[in-house]
């Protein structure tokens, strides 16, 4: 078959980064995390001291700024310009942030259209390539020949969130907490204006509340197996 697209989406904290980085892993894809594209741009917006709350703001300092992705899921990477911000991308501080710049049109704009170039240049370098983020299934990938929608229970997806969150070292992670701020996080993704958090109609619902990383991963690798080939 031709090299497949997949695209997944789901909640912060569903797993599914480490679901498509493994996926892509075994089918031997390239990967695009999407949710770190948004990252960088808020990091860069706070990095500028933009008023994240203002959108027309955020809208004309986004312009200028250049984000790299890298698709190795062995090693994934991103860029904002010449700065490797794969480690402050993922600060408190970014992560608060995020929601309110990934709202604004002029930025979804701009990176849409990096996610769907870097998409193009995988089918022509002749690997598929897995997508994760919000919009994948909806917006940005619509014709996707597999679409998986990632979920998992609130509470278990702010447990692991924390437990990922002790293992990058940060200090006082309390999982009360997480949750209220995933709860937040997901509220704001899933009611802004442009392209809302939401279940495809056709895409493949997996629960992994209950689910191993492993099954999941299994789980997808089977599907993208039994893909029609043409
Ligand atoms: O996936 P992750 O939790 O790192 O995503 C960070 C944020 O980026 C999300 O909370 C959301 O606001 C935004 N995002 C988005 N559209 C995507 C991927 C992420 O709006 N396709």
């Amino acid at each position: 078959m031709h090299p497949p697209v997949i695209a997944v989406d789901g909640p912060a904290g569903s797993g599914k980064s480490s679901v498509c980085r493994g996926a892509a892993r075994r089918l031997r894809l390239r990967y695009l995390d999407t949710g770190a594209m948004y990252r960088a741009m808020t990091w860069a917006m706070l990095d500028a001291q933009v008023n994240v709350e203002d959108p027309l703001a955020v809208a004309s300092a986004s312009d200028a700024v250049s984000i790299r992705s890298g698709c190795d899921p062995a090693q994934p990477s991103i860029h904002v310009g010449d700065v490797d911000v794969s480690g402050p991308i993922r600060g408190d501080d970014v992560t608060a942030a995020v929601s309110a710049v990934s709202a604004v049109p002029a930025v979804r704009k701009r990176l849409v259209a990096l996610q769907r170039a870097e998409v193009s240049a995988a089918q022509q370098a002749g690997v598929g390539i897995v997508v994760e983020g919000r919009d994948i299934t909806t917006v940005v990938l619509p014709d996707a020949d597999l679409k998986v929608f990632v979920t998992a229970d609130p509470a278990v997806r702010a447990a692991r969130r924390a437990k990922q969150d002790l293992t990058l070292g940060k200090a006082g992670v309390d999982v009360a907490q997480t949750e209220t701020a995933l709860r937040e996080r997901d509220a704001k993704d899933s009611t802004r204006a442009t392209s809302p958090l939401t279940q495809a109609a056709d895409a493949v619902v997996l629960d992994t509340s209950n689910m191993t990383l492993d099954d999941v991963i299994e789980t997808v690798v089977r599907m993208v197996d039994e893909l029609p080939h043409e």
